[in-house]
């Protein structure tokens, strides 16, 4: 009984993404949505799993499972632009298919409840991100993150063209610019992570995604909380966290507040477990 209360929240986990999972199977009578949801859950919930277990890089299993999966998988085997690209696209035809649905779930409507959660455990830019040695940034924040909003009209621009331009073999081209937006993304990632000395540089400053991310992710329901009773203040947390949040402060303005990712940094290396 003990066990399992411990374990329950990767069951629940497991079980939310199993209803996802039938529900869309059954309405869209398409068994990939089966399959893929539950690969997710079961994904995420082994990787709570190991975290409850106090596996050093739980995290990193969980992000390694689902971004090769979607990168591989969806986006080499299967031809699904799952980029921004591929969400304009489908959005312009009218398909409520994979990359729309990937989007309402984990990058729209999701962070409503589970923050940033996907560029903390999913992404696959950041799951090569995440290897390289500044995981914590040596530098201090630029302030360039007015790029996103370039960086997502010129997707956007890109898609609306191809339409308006009437190109012929459209899905061919959106696969190579999943190719080809995918090299640009780990380039100029790795680039500015070397330069700036900051793993999460490219998330910080170039990610288009981020301009739906941050918003939604504001009104986050799970958010990481500072137990002010417990708190030394002794600053671990701000600087173990790859993200510049200010975790001590529990209001949602708080200091890059929509840039948490969920990793969970701070909270193992408090030494109070005050969060
Ligand atoms: S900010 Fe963009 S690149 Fe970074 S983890 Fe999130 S979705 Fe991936
Ligand atoms: S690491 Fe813990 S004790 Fe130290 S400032 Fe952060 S919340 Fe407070
Ligand atoms: S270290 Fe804490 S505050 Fe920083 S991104 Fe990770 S979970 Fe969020």
């Amino acid at each position: 009984m003990k066990n399992l209360k411990k374990y329950s929240v990767p069951l629940v986990i497991f079980l939310t993404f199993e209803a996802v999972a039938v529900t869309l199977w059954l309405t869209k009578d398409n068994l990939f949505y089966l399959l893929n949801f539950s690969y997710i859950g079961a994904s995420v919930a082994l990787g709570v799993f190991l975290f409850i277990k106090k596996f050093r890089y739980a995290r990193r299993v969980v992000q390694l499972l689902v971004g090769s999966y979607m990168l591989i998988y969806l986006g080499l085997i299967c031809n699904e632009n799952m980029q921004i690209e591929g969400f304009w696209y489908y959005l312009f035809t009218g398909v409520f298919e994979a990359a729309t649905i990937h989007y309402a779930v984990a990058k729209i409507f999701g962070p409503l409840l589970f923050g940033r959660g996907w560029c903390g455990y999913a992404c696959w830019t950041a799951m090569i991100l995440d290897f390289l040695p500044y995981k914590t940034p040596a530098r201090p924040r630029k302030k360039i993150g007015w790029i996103r909003y370039i960086t997502f009209a010129a997707s956007l621009v890109f898609v609306a063209a191809l339409f308006l331009g009437r190109v012929g073999h459209i899905e061919r081209v959106m696969f190579w610019a999943f190719i080809v937006g995918n090299v640009l993304y780990y380039g100029v990632g790795i680039a500015l992570a070397l330069i700036f000395k900051d793993n999460r540089a490219f998330c910080k400053y170039i990610c288009p995604v981020t301009v739906f991310l941050k918003p939604m992710s504001y009104f986050s329901l799970f958010r990481v909380k500072c137990d002010h009773s417990k708190c030394v203040n002794c600053g671990r947390c701000r600087r173990v966290c790859p993200m510049e949040v200010d975790v001590t402060d529990n209001s949602r303005k708080r200091k890059n507040g929509t840039e948490c990712i969920l990793c969970m940094e701070c909270v193992k290396n408090c030494p109070k477990d005050a969060l």
